[in-house]
């Protein structure tokens, strides 16, 4: 069967469950799943099976607008600082009290309802009221990557979906099946994070590998003087610019054949609007990625070295002691910037804190 959930990878469970739900919906929806498991395509292939006469078919008018982001019924919330606020959230209400245009339903989907716990006024009871007796007609898909316990009460009022990251093998048979070369669909696969997005923007890159090559290494560069530390720092703003370049293409293209279809046929400026802040979105989410893959290289380079100094220090070398040491604490050093890379909005003092640290002057 063909339908919108057949491009959801990896999920077979959940697909089954949400054809389900697509013809019985209950009033909110939590979809759960880590960073790759395609919280936003499982959110938005329900949308359309929410408002196709057949439930998903993936190919009729209903669902083609839904998945474009054009179904006036779907309403994606934006949010504008790094967490939810009251006023936000209020919107959405605002819009779920909205009787739909179409013979479907009222969709209201917010991403990362995580953030309404944080910031200086946790916008979570405001949410949690808004899902109180929403109209017959109107549907909260609700997304985050984690539950806090803050959010229990917001849970209990949801169906939760959970969504599993898909593993590397899935990702590469579907990129060969999408036509993508044995050696690149294994390398992008690797190198994904367990996102298909990401898999196919990397399929589409040739300098992959020498990145790669590049983070593994970087702590043999690391010589000990604040001015290497510094240098490389602003090197890796660069490789992550160059990283960005298919992405960037790839958001550059779409965005030239949205204005040439809103030229012919009229779109509102509130769709381009939203494919604007989902552009922006996106490049923000690959780069945080990319990083994301870099120091997991490095990691890797300082496990292989922690693993020849233990055997060393078996052997009875006796400096091997103090460098097994110093390798734990460079390990740590990479854990701590990998847990900061998911709040922090300064990536450059971040990269400068990390490399200061293994340098270790
Ligand atoms: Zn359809």
């Amino acid at each position: 069967m063909t339908d919108v959930f057949s491009r959801l990878i990896g999920q077979s469970v959940t697909a089954d469950a949400l054809r389900h739900h697509a013809r019985h919906p209950v009033h909110a929806y939590l979809f759960l799943g880590p960073s790759g498991a395609g919280v936003h395509e499982a959110m938005t292939a329900f949308a359309a099976a929410l408002q196709c006469p057949d439930h998903g078919c993936a190919t009729c008018a209903v669902c083609v607008r839904v998945l474009e982001g054009a179904d006036p019924d779907v309403q994606r919330i934006e949010r504008a600082g790094l967490a939810w606020r009251i006023d936000e959230i209020r919107e959405a209400e605002r819009v779920a009290r909205r009787r739909p245009l179409g013979e479907g339903h009222q969709v209201v989907i917010l991403e990362d309802v995580e953030l309404t716990v944080s910031g200086a006024s946790p916008s979570a009871p405001a949410l949690l009221k808004s899902l109180e007796e929403p109209p017959a007609r109107t549907v909260f898909l609700l997304g985050a990557a984690e539950l806090p316990e803050a959010l229990e009460t917001v849970t209990s009022r949801c169906l939760l979906v959970r969504l599993a990251a898909p593993r590397d093998a899935d990702i590469e048979e579907r990129l060969r099946a999408e036509g993508v070369s044995a050696d690149a669909a294994h390398a992008a696969a690797g190198a994904a994070l367990g996102s298909l997005e990401r898999a196919r923007v990397l399929a589409d890159d040739p300098a992959l590998a020498a990145r790669l090559d590049w983070w593994r290494g970087v702590p043999d560069r690391l010589t000990g003087t604040p001015a290497a530390a510094s240098a490389l720092a602003r090197e890796v703003g660069v490789i992550l610019d160059e990283a960005m370049a298919p992405l960037d293409r790839s958001l550059a293209e779409a965005a030239a054949r949205e204005r040439e279809e809103a030229s012919q046929f009229g779109v509102r400026a509130a769709n381009r609007r939203e494919l604007e802040a989902q552009a922006r979105r996106e490049q923000r989410r690959f780069r945080t990625e990319e990083l994301t893959l870099g120091l997991s290289t490095m990691t890797a380079v300082y496990r292989e070295r922690l693993a020849r100094e233990l055997e060393a220090s078996r052997d009875g070398d006796g400096r091997a002691d103090s460098r097994v040491a110093a390798t734990l604490r460079r390990l740590d050093a990479l854990l701590e910037a990998q847990r900061r890379l998911a709040t922090t909005l300064d990536e450059g003092l971040l990269l400068h804190d990390l490399l200061f640290t293994l340098s270790d002057f």
